[in-house]
């Protein structure tokens, strides 16, 4: 097995060292969308797609004009998942499965490139994600990212524990186990996403944090991105609580885990680099 660390979208909102946590005031920040290419012996696992070729076909229609204007994706066809997967040799068939710590827009919008994939979330998640309740759940859930109707298997039971988390299997194979670990706040059915491989856990938490000073001895957050995670939090007081669990796996297990959240790039370079965040 294999497992490659890819970014499908790369975002550069304003706000600078408020978002990033470094460089000046004015500048642009710098965020991606961190994403799991898994090599498994039932195919290709993709863990969260970024934004795909409909989105930056026609990314104010898609994906609205304010989601645009707020987080600046720089809209590279290079970067998609599907772009990717193609230059490492392989096509859009060869992926069997995805599976989505959540339904946000920045995390489900290359669905359709994989229309032959089986798609695993949390049954809260999808439900929240059909039903678009809220003017909160209209703007981050865009129905057109799954009109092509996908196989959706969805879970619920926590049947497993997973360093002191619930956990429910995804899928399994000889060197391989996907378990979804519920980390609900961010969205109503967010998860983050655990795989096991032969050298160790990596646990990909999705939205659960935002940048890698929320995990340290002693956290920090750039207050731009604080302010955007609190405006984006469905439950906050469940976001908080999760986000601390996390950061005391990491302070105690954080040797044997590989783990980091979609957004920052420093999490993203470490693991490109073999090097644990
Ligand atoms: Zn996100």
């Amino acid at each position: 097995m294999k497992v490659h660390h890819l970014n499908a979208a790369t975002m550069c909102p304003f706000g600078g060292r408020l978002i990033s946590g470094r460089g000046g005031l004015l500048g642009r920040a710098h965020m991606v969308c961190h994403v799991l290419l898994i090599e498994t012996d039932d195919g290709l696992v993709l863990v969260d797609t970024g934004l795909g070729t409909a989105d930056l076909a026609a990314p104010r229609q898609r994906l609205g004009t304010g989601f645009v204007l707020m987080t600046q994706p720089c809209l590279d066809p290079a970067e998609t998942a599907l772009a990717q997967v193609q230059a490492l040799g392989f096509s859009a068939d060869d992926v069997r499965h995805v599976v989505l710590t959540h339904m946000d827009l920045d995390h489900a919008g290359g669905l359709g490139d994989f229309p032959k994939a089986t798609v695993h979330l949390h049954a809260k998640e999808h439900e929240a994600a059909m039903a678009r309740r809220t003017m909160a759940a209209k703007q981050r859930y865009i129905p057109a990212q799954w009109a092509h109707g996908p196989s959706w298997k969805l879970y619920e039971a926590e049947g497993e524990e997973w360093f002191g988390f619930g956990a429910v299997r995804a899928l399994s194979d000889r060197e391989s186990d996907v378990l979804l670990v519920p980390l609900f706040g961010h969205t109503a059915g967010h998860c983050g996403v655990a795989v096991r491989t032969p050298e160790g856990w990596i646990l990909h938490a999705g939205d659960a944090y935002f940048h890698h000073g929320s995990m340290a001895a002693e956290p920090w957050t750039p207050k731009g991105l604080r302010a955007f995670q609190a405006g984006t939090d469905t439950i906050g007081t469940e976001r908080r609580r999760n986000q601390e669990r996390l950061r005391q796996l990491k302070q105690a297990r954080g040797k044997e885990i590989t783990m980091f959240c979609a957004h920052d790039p420093a999490e993203l370079d470490a693991c490109c680099a073999g090097r644990r965040p």
